[in-house]
This record gives C-alpha cells, sequence and structure tokens, in this order.
C-alpha cells in the first residue's frame, strides 16, 4: 500500500527542495463544510496533493477544511482543476500570497482534527451558518470611512502586532478561544452599531461573526478573504490602503509586507522593527520580534542566557531540551516590557 504521509527527515525535503528551481505559489483556502469522513477525505486528499507536488499544512475536521500550502507554478492548474473536481471546494475562493516566497514550506502535511480552527465554542450553542455579512476591499474602505463604524481584529496580540487595519480594536490575547467571549464582552451596549471584523484569511470571522450574531449583535460584517484578499483587491484596483505594516502568516516567512511603515518595535532593545524570528536557541525557540543589530549581537537568539546555550557543546544543549518543554514560545502580551513566555500548543495555532 501506498504510504500517505512523508517518511523523509525535514532536513533533507529542505535540500530537495532547493534543487528544484521551479517557482512556487503559495495560497490558502479554507470550507467549513459537513464531511462524513474526515479519514477518508484526508487520504483522498494527500493521494492527490502529493502528485501535484503541494507542500503545505491542511487541518481535515468534521467541520470542513482549512489549508496553508505551496504548489509549483506549472502544477498551479492542475491543483484548481483537481480542488474544482471535489463538490463542495468547487469555485471556492483561493487565497494567494502578495509576496512571492518560493520556499514557504518544506513537506505535506494533513492531518484529521477535532476543528479546523481551534475556537473553544461548542457549536450546538448557535447557528453556524448565520453569519456576517462579506465585505469586499472596496466596500471595507467605505463602511470603515463612517467613524460610528467599529473595526475589531480579530487575531492574536503578536499578529496584530506588526500590522493592523487603522483605527481598529486589537484584543490583547494570545489565543482565538480567548478572543470570542472578550470581543462580545468589549462591544456589549454597541449591538446596532456597524460592527467589521477581520482576520488573517477570513476563516476566524466565519465563526466569530456568527457568534457575535448569537450574541445580539444586529449589524456584523466580516472582511472576504480577510486581509491576503483585501491586499490583493486594493492592488488590483487602484484602492486606497487602510492597512498598516505588515501581515503575519504562519509559515517559514512569519509575515507579509502590505504598507511600508514599520509599527512595532524590537522586543530586546525597542528601536523600530517588525520581523519575527524563532530564537535560535531551540530548547527557548521563542516566537519574538528583533531588529538587524540585536540579532546580529544576539546571534540570532532573545538574550545574552540564550545565546550563551547555542555556544554550550551539541550534548549538554540536548540535556536542556529533554528538561523544557516542547511546543511553540512567545512573548507573553508581546510588548516586550515582562518577559513572560507561555506555551501555546499546536492545537492552538490557526
Ligand atoms: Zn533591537
Ligand atoms: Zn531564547
Amino acid at each position: 500500500m501506498k504510504v500517505l504521509h512523508n517518511k523523509i527527515e525535514g532536513k533533507l525535503l529542505k535540500e530537495a527542495l532547493k534543487s528544484d528551481v521551479r517557482e512556487r505559489t503559495t495560497l490558502s483556502f479554507y470550507k467549513y463544510w459537513n464531511l462524513g469522513n474526515p479519514g477518508f477525505f484526508r487520504d483522498y486528499l494527500y493521494l492527490h496533493l502529493e502528485e501535484l507536488e503541494v507542500l503545505g499544512r491542511i487541518y481535515v475536521a468534521k467541520e470542513g477544511i482549512n489549508a496553508q500550502i505551496s504548489v509549483p507554478d506549472d502544477r498551479f492548474e492542475g491543483l484548481k482543476d483537481f480542488l474544482n473536481s471535489i463538490s463542495f471546494l468547487k469555485g471556492n475562493r483561493l487565497n494567494v500570497a502578495v509576496e512571492a516566497h518560493a520556499k514557504s514550506f518544506f513537506k505535506l502535511s494533513i492531518k484529521v482534527r477535532e476543528k479546523i480552527v481551534a475556537d473553544g465554542l461548542s457549536d450546538e450553542t448557535f447557528d453556524v451558518t448565520n453569519r456576517g455579512k462579506h465585505l469586499s476591499a472596496k466596500e471595507f474602505n467605505e463602511l470603515t470611512d463612517d467613524p460610528e463604524t467599529i473595526i475589531v481584529d480579530m487575531r492574536n496580540h503578536y499578529e496584530s502586532e506588526v500590522g493592523h487595519f487603522e483605527g481598529a480594536i486589537l484584543p490583547d490575547v494570545d489565543t482565538f478561544r480567548e478572543e470570542l467571549p472578550l470581543v462580545a464582552d468589549l462591544l456589549k451596549g454597541k449591538e446596532d452599531k456597524n460592527i467589521v471584523m477581520y482576520c488573517t484569511g477570513g476563516i476566524r470571522c466565519e465563526k466569530a461573526s456568527a457568534w457575535m450574531k448569537h450574541n445580539g449583535f444586529s449589524r456584523v460584517h466580516q472582511l472576504e478573504g480577510g486581509i491576503i484578499e483585501y491586499a490583493r483587491q486594493i492592488r488590483a484596483q487602484g484602492l486606497p490602503n487602510k492597512f498598516r505594516g505588515k501581515n503575519f502568516v504562519f509559515d517559514e516567512r512569519l509575515g507579509e509586507r502590505i504598507s511600508d511603515e514599520i509599527i512595532a518595535r524590537c522586543h530586546v532593545c525597542g528601536n523600530p522593527a517588525d520581523t519575527h524570528y524563532n530564537c535560535r536557541n531551540t530548547s527557548c525557540h521563542v516566537l519574538f520580534i528583533e531588529c538587524d543589530s540585536c540579532r546580529e549581537k544576539l546571534e540570532g537568539c532573545c538574550s545574552d542566557d540564550c545565546r550563551d546555550v547555542i555556544h554550550l557543546p551539541e550534548e549538554e544543549q540536548k540535556e536542556l531540551r529533554r528538561k523544557l518543554f516542547t511546543g511553540v514560545r512567545y512573548f507573553h502580551k508581546g510588548r516586550g516590557k515582562q518577559r513572560i513566555f507561555r506555551l501555546r500548543s499546536e492545537s492552538e495555532t490557526q
């Protein structure tokens, strides 16, 4: 039987990709759909996407599919044909990344999950299909020109820290799960105002807008296709850009620039900077923002302590790693003052 997952080591995969000179397109798509047998669908996808040389991360659940992938440009049409051959994905929008970056993924991973986005909600309690009104970039600009309109960023603090829409409320949360009840609470008394929500690719707002309507908000809107699609539309149609800074994305790039402004600061020295890195000390691996000069001084680490660790013999480093947690860590609150680390399990990422 054919092996339906990657058996090759990450390092070798990176090498293999380096020798492939073809340009790749990075894209994402999602669809809420009632899947009878996610496991079967997962294997079916793997078989075909591997053949199309697709790389990336895909979650499949009873509630649908959420994919962040890259494909060689000469296989892009083939991929579209394949997706269109699946009834519920026919004509579904593909969010193509703004910045061309060939090496955003190194392998193909398709996982069956409880949810395609970890939202902490039990869907029986409300109608997820009763979602907010979709807005195009042009409609978004028009509606947000009205000072009465409330704009809410539905992403986490480390995402909005490097880029967000002008005048948006930026909840200080680590996860989407935390954000939902907080936003409904925050906007109490504004049930009749126009509310516009946005996120990276639109998927979180599909649920969040339904949640807000369930909580009594009557004029809920969502930016269709999220920041990624907004950036594409303002370029294609020559519209004014209301997004400042970078759009944080969950692949090797960790962000794509939408406007030239740098709105964040280096977590080490406080100078303007908006590039995220993972600390080079693998037992730390914290996600943080670092400027070029600190990056050079600390050799890609987040602190002197971590820099000391990477100069230890490999054996000692391994021992340290064994003692510490694994997982993704990032600066809590992302403001650089208190360096409190928190662990984020993989299921909490997008
Ligand atoms: Zn710095
Ligand atoms: Zn570190």
